[in-house]
Formats: structure tokens, sequence, C-alpha cells
């Protein structure tokens, strides 16, 4: 039998990453159970993302910094308006989920934060939000173009 520490190590880091994210996690398995009897749930890397007509609506909403939304990302919670959109956000909510993991849910008041941060240099609250900044560079890195909606 062969001892594969680093493979003992690497369950035990993922293991505590998804503890530390667990009360935002929490948070988003409670809003996608409200997400309507046509939600559709997928386990993707390890992430759960969710779409539905309802989730759409609620992103549609004007909310931080007055725009809507494509998806939001909940520790390891993604919820996106559909399958095809959660799909063309992965790259970006996955940095916001590795986000979580390190911030834990210590992370919402944060991005909050950084936002105003943002509006008090003048710049914009979700644009110039550090962690939004820390996203939209891994979508260059994966599709090598921005993208031009709203996400979080
Ligand atoms: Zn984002």
């Amino acid at each position: 039998m062969t001892f594969h520490f680093r493979r003992l190590v690497a369950a035990i880091g993922r293991a505590c990453a998804y503890f530390w994210a667990g009360p935002a996690t929490l948070l988003g398995v409670l809003l996608s159970a409200f997400a309507g009897r046509s939600a559709r749930r997928r386990w993707q890397d390890g992430v759960l993302e969710v779409s539905s007509p309802r989730i759409a609506r609620w992103l549609a909403l004007p909310w931080y910094g007055g725009g809507s939304f494509a998806a939001i990302t909940l520790g390891h919670v993604v919820l996106g308006r559909c399958e095809k959109t959660l799909s063309r956000c992965r790259a970006h909510e996955r940095v916001h989920v590795r986000q979580y993991e390190l911030w834990g849910i210590f992370l919402l008041p944060a991005y909050l934060i950084a936002g105003g941060i943002a509006r008090v240099r003048g710049g914009d609250a979700y644009l110039d939000n550090m962690f939004e900044i820390q996203a939209r560079a891994a979508e260059f890195i994966v599709h090598d173009t921005p993208s031009t909606q709203a996400e979080t």
C-alpha cells in the first residue's frame, strides 16, 4: 500500500476550503431552494450551479451599483440566469469561489467595502471592485476576451 501524502494534504485542504466557505454555501443552497420547479441543478467541478427563470428574474433586478447580474456566487453555489450563462461565466465565477475559500463568509462584507473604496476613489463600485478585477482577469486567461455583462 502506497501512502500518498500529497493527496492526503490536498484532500484535507479541499475539505477545509469547503468548511470555511460553508456558511456562504449554505446561503446559496437556501436561495436555490426558491429557484422554482423548473430549476436546473448541476454539480460542476465541485460547485453546484443552479439556473431557472425565477433566478433570471432575481438577477435582472437593479442590485448592487444599480446593475443586473448574469450570475452570482455564494460559496460553492453559483446561481445563474440559464445554463448557457453559467457556462459562459464559469471562469469568472470560479474566481469568486476561490475568493470564498480564502475569505469565507467575510467575503460578503469585504466585497461591499471594496466597492465602497472604489466609489470613494471615483470609480465604479462593481467594475473597480478589487474582487471583480481579479475575476475578470480569469476571463482573459480562459476565453481571451472579457464578458460585457455584469457578473458577481
Ligand atoms: Zn464577479
